[in-house]
């Protein structure tokens, strides 16, 4: 097994959002990787620059970070091209890690603009190694910049922060130093390729909650009633909670609820609705144990919440 880190500098817009392409509000300009064998040892890197076919100049904002000339991208390679290397390159068996939770997304948003999204099998697992980093060495669990993590592990500074290779490189670092038992059981789950059916549904246990991912449906209101989204089993038993607070709309996109394990006490139920490319809905479910004061919490949240919808209803 290849363990892949990889890191993407993307473009966007130069022009500002009125001439995003919504289809690729986002377009890869380089893909930088490094190949670490199951010792964590580095074997290999990749590096490549990309043609740029949608937006004809860097954004300003990008232009400030990366220090990348239009000029060199006209060098480079087309994306369909250079994703196909790629993932060669990446070998047979590959376990792709990230700094955060961007790239993966981004580089299956690329490859459908280009018609290649089928060289990469979703809902994609991974791991994100500044999720790690944080597990492992953070009070809190705080996400911190990649080059905060570096001088913390003592990594020597040899490349460009902000490139794709160099920002790869310090990734594959500070994966070096952080233990199996720290990064296997909190693997990441991608779902830009979202389940279509029932039979696709995602089910995960995590060491401190559950996660559901469902299929699609055609509103949010018809995904809130059907009975998988809905349900609540202690993350600890998978036996039914019994229900103390009714699922509630925080704000137009996340929804709480809390019920009550005999055995486990209180568990939160908290979900997300996302929309798809095309138009669709589905949800995101997250389960956790939680104790008496943060069920509260979340008691204290649906009274404001009431009240507030009281009042507009007055006000009318
Ligand atoms: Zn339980």
């Amino acid at each position: 097994m290849n363990y892949i880190v990889f890191d993407l500098e993307w473009n966007q817009s130069p022009g500002g959002k009125r001439w995003s392409n919504s289809r690729l509000p986002f377009e890869i300009i380089e893909i930088g990787a490094i190949k670490l064998n199951e010792e964590k040892e580095i074997v290999d890197s990749f590096q490549r620059l990309i043609k740029p076919q949608v937006y004809n100049w860097i954004h300003d904002s990008i232009h400030e970070v990366i220090h990348m000339n239009y000029k060199d991208l006209q060098k480079g390679t087309l994306f369909p091209q250079a994703i196909t290397e790629f993932l060669e390159w990446c070998g047979e068996e590959y376990i792709f890690f990230t700094w955060g939770n961007q790239d993966v997304m981004e580089l299956q948003r690329n490859m459908k603009y280009y018609g290649k999204l089928s060289l990469l099998k979703g809902p994609v697992t991974y791991y994100d190694v500044q999720k790690l980093f944080a597990i492992r060495y953070e009070e809190n669990d705080e996400r911190r910049a990649l080059e905060f993590a570096a001088d913390k592990m003592g990594v020597e500074k040899k490349m460009d922060f902000h490139r794709a290779l160099g920002d790869a490189y310090y990734t594959a670092c500070i994966l070096q130093k952080i233990e199996d038992k720290y990064i296997f059981p909190n693997s990441s789950l991608d779902v830009y390729q979202n389940p279509k059916s029932k039979r696709e549904e995602i089910h995960i246990s995590y060491p401190t909650y559950d996660k559901y991912v469902s299929r699609e449906f055609y509103s949010r209101e018809k995904a809130m009633k059907d009975r998988e989204v809905t349900s609540t089993k202690c993350p600890l038993c998978h036996n039914p909670a019994k229900r103390k607070i009714r699922w509630f709309m925080n704000n137009s996109k996340v929804y709480y609820s809390v019920s009550l394990c005999q055995e486990h006490g209180f568990v939160l139920g908290k979900i997300r609705i996302r929309r798809t490319e095309d138009n669709k809905y589905y949800v995101i479910k997250k389960l956790t144990n939680v104790t008496d004061e943060e069920a509260d919490e979340i008691r204290q949240k649906r009274d404001a919440h009431r009240a507030k919808r009281r009042l507009k209803k007055e006000e009318q």
